[in-house]
């Protein structure tokens, strides 16, 4: 059926060279109607591709009966005949995202547009998390048959795409979570840490993102995820953007940290650190926005001169054209963003001043495991305009 060859646009084999040209020129042809929708035409993809028209039309026909492309209206004619443009098919596929977190978890079915058809939302306990989970997702399986396309599932914790290998949060080690699922819903699983998952989102808030980003979730915890061209950093990941534990105060100041260490990233620029222990990152904004109010402003800005430690050192090695600041932290509003971009200046020669700013308040919570497995399942990139077609909760 034709879910299959959906799934098969982003294998790669080395061994079928005219198969994998041929998929390697959908998956092209499909990003360039992704990134023009509406607009892009037959004619366009042969033109920026370099291909044949005939070539370019047996793409666009083999898109279009996999319910990727859908033609549209005739595109403004520039005197001879009028072309058909070209847009998603955003009423057949849908991903399914999971966004885990201890006691409740939201669902979201994101269409390939972008645009977020449903959300629910599960609760439970931890002892029976793992039950209403796999009931929740075997729910939309039925619901949604042979419409699911890849699930995204995100996560706190340390994953390897298929297993959760540590999660505190969750108090799960080596679970094969993918694998789990994927004996209930017909989709490929994909698993991403939610601050890498927030990176991702956040890098594609650029048109054609390039370069490195640095992205620091502030809330409960402090993580970090490095994106390169939009995607996460090759290397290995398992394990990284685990700073929190990093010492970045010293002497007199160092605080007594969780981990039982002092001075460490946490121990000062978490949340809790700033704000005092009445913060979780269950709170909602509002409440978080009173505690800002509150709170003792000497401490937010030690928090932000110890952050601006952090970054200085890592944005001295990679050179990020920008850092995003993400999570509740954007609540503590332009002083502390202030605080880290005077700290973070320095007059070493031939070093530049690296963009510090919040995340952006507009792209949903699903955007990020969405983005991730669209990738691995079709290999394009939404822009970011879809990145935020979710409607505002
Ligand atoms: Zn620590």
């Amino acid at each position: 059926m034709a879910l299959e060859r959906e799934r098969m646009i982003n294998t790669d084999d080395g061994l079928d060279t005219q198969a994998s040209v041929r998929r390697a020129n959908l998956r092209r042809a499909l990003q360039l109607v992704f990134r023009n929708p509406g607009t892009q035409t037959r004619a366009g993809i042969a033109r920026s591709t370099g291909l044949t028209a005939a070539t370019a039309s047996s793409l666009v026909a083999e898109l279009i009966d996999t319910r990727l492309v859908v033609e549209g209206e005739q595109a403004a004619s520039t005197g001879g005949k009028r072309a058909t443009t070209l847009s998603i098919d955003a009423s057949h596929h849908l991903i399914l995202v999971l966004v885990i977190q201890p006691l409740h978890a939201d669902i979201a079915l994101v269409a390939l547009d972008g645009s977020e058809v449903e959300t629910r939302e599960v609760s439970y306990s931890p002892a029976e998390r793992d039950r209403l989970l796999d009931e929740a997702v075997a729910e939309v399986a039925a619901e949604f048959r042979g419409r699911l396309l890849a699930v995204g599932v995100q996560l706190p914790g340390t994953t390897d795409g298929r297993s959760v290998l540590e999660s505190v949060q969750l108090r799960w080690q080596d679970v094969p979570l993918a694998e789990r699922l994927e004996q209930i819903v017909d989709a490929p699983v994909l698993l991403v840490n939610d601050v890498d998952a927030e990176a991702i989102a956040e890098a594609g808030m650029d048109e054609s993102p390039s370069g490195y980003r640095l992205f620091i979730h502030l809330g409960g915890g402090v993580g970090a995820a490095v994106t390169l061209d939009g995607e996460l950093a090759p290397g290995p990941r398992d394990r990284a953007g685990e700073i929190g534990h990093v010492q970045v105060v010293f002497g007199e100041a160092a605080r007594a940290c969780r981990c039982g260490q002092r001075g460490c990233l946490e121990s000062a620029a978490a949340m809790g650190a700033m704000l005092g222990e009445e913060f979780s990152d269950a709170l909602d904004p509002a409440a978080i926005a009173e505690l800002v109010a509150r709170a003792d402003q000497a401490q937010i800005d030690e928090g932000a001169r110890a952050l601006a430690r952090a970054i200085k050192l890592i944005a001295a090695l990679l050179d990020p054209t920008e850092v995003v600041i993400g999570g509740p932290a954007a609540q503590l509003g332009p002083r502390f963003l202030e605080r880290v971009r005077r700290e973070t200046e320095y007059p070493a020669r031939g070093t530049a001043q690296v963009p510090v700013r919040y995340a952006d308040p507009r792209v949903s919570l699903s955007a990020g495991a969405a983005q991730a497995a669209l990738t691995a399942t079709l290999g394009v990139r939404w822009n970011p305009q879809q990145l935020r077609a979710a409607p505002p909760s």
